[in-house]
């Protein structure tokens, strides 16, 4: 691929035709402020914070959505960006009920808002998402909070009715980045935006709940938002990230080994979140990886083999006594009826090498194809 440059903040840099200014920014190191781009998916250039001031152009261009071009003079940290940066900032944390520490920490009125947010979400704490919020983080970074604007509330509440996801729109930025996940990404096509300038939101179809939509709770939306506005109900306000470790494993539900991280504090898991960047998933997950971790902490699980007795009753055995017992009704049924009489279902939750030693193990070892895998439900 044909190699050209251009000059960032200036340093002479390489970029590849087709590269925007912030994927050739990023190639070479040199690391522009997002929040409504996601990886992969069509810019839209909607937040403005990527901008960049380039040499002989009459605006601010949004990087994320502007191809770089052979001769280019690229600053990304300019004090008109900067300038920029903090204004839509400042814009984004006052509209809204952001009551983390970074915003509004100098109003005279933060008492009376940071009730007035807690009667809102139902808690007496700050955000559910305070230390793992990109718009706070900026805000850190730029040294902004939300005292220059006056602060305007969202007419929308919140959608508390949904099993697995709380929407907040009242700390929607709307960046979009949702909508993209949902219809990019993971291609479900359950959210829009809807209405249009300051009441313009987040809709599903007919503007209704998640749980009457065509949403599949695959929760692909709330991990790529960067704010408060889309929560996983279960661990709300129930971790804090500074309290969790994240440990990386392989999804246990199928055989795609899609990879996650695990949040886990106290030493229980609080949430799961796809890892970025390794296959198979890329990210991805669907509801049972994301939300489908209580089963491991339920006072239900088998925790030894059961052998029913003649009267229909289970009881408790060891695993050698359930093997052999196995080995020994094999044995009887092929001796009786000959190996087409047996039947082997694979597990779905079985990882590749499994099914296959189970195949083998009906093939080769008790000479009958009757074998199958059950579907991934
Ligand atoms: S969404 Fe982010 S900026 Fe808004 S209150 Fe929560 S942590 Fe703060
Ligand atoms: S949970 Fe999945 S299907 Fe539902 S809105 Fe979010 S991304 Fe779309
Ligand atoms: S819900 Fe989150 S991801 Fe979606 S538009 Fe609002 S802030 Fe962005």
């Amino acid at each position: 691929m044909t190699e050209h440059r251009m000059v960032i903040n200036g340093r002479g840099v390489t970029f590849t035709q087709g590269q925007t200014i912030l994927e050739a920014a990023e190639a070479n190191g040199i690391s522009i402020p997002t929040l409504c781009h996601l990886k992969g998916t069509t810019p839209t250039g909607a937040c403005r914070i990527c901008v960049v001031e380039v040499e002989r152009a009459r605006t601010l261009l949004a990087s994320c959505a502007t191809p770089a071009a052979p001769g280019m003079v690229v600053q990304t940290e300019s004090p008109k960006v900067v300038h920029a940066r903090r204004t839509i900032l400042e814009l984004l944390l006052s509209s809204g009920n952001h009551n983390c520490a970074i915003s509004g920490a100098s109003k005279g009125n933060w008492t009376e808002f940071q009730q007035h947010v807690q009667a809102g979400d139902g808690a007496d704490e700050l955000c559910p998402v305070w230390g793992d919020c990109r718009l706070q983080e900026l805000a850190y970074q730029y040294q902004v909070n939300a005292d220059r604007y006056i602060h305007t509330e969202t007419e929308y509440p919140m959608e508390m009715k949904n099993p697995l996801i709380v929407r907040d729109f009242s700390r929607c930025i709307r960046c979009g980045r949702c909508v993209q996940a949902c219809n990019e990404v993971q291609v479900n096509r359950a959210i829009s935006f809807g209405y249009r300038g300051d009441a313009s939101k987040i809709v599903a179809a007919g503007d209704r709940a998640l749980i009457d939509s065509d949403c599949v709770f695959c929760g692909e939306c709330v991990q790529a938002c960067p704010v408060g506005a889309l929560v996983e109900k279960k661990s709300r306000y129930t971790w804090r990230p500074w309290k969790a470790e994240k440990i990386r494993t392989t999804c246990p539900y199928c055989g795609v080994g899609c990879q996650q991280w695990l949040h886990v504090q106290d030493g229980k898991i609080v949430k799961v979140t796809g890892v970025e960047d390794a296959e198979p998933n890329k990210g991805r997950l669907c509801v049972k990886g994301r939300f489908g971790y209580d089963f491991i902490y339920s006072e239900d699980r088998l925790k030894t083999p059961l052998i029913r007795e003649e009267s229909g009753e289970f009881r408790e055995a060891s695993w050698d006594e359930a093997l052999d017992m196995v080995a020994d009704k094999f044995r009887e049924i092929i001796a009786e009826s000959g190996p087409d009489a047996l039947a082997g279902v694979s597990c779905a939750r079985s990882i590749n090498e499994d099914s296959y030693q189970m195949q083998k193990l009906f093939r080769a070892v008790f000479k009958t194809n009757n074998i199958d895998h059950c579907a991934r439900t």
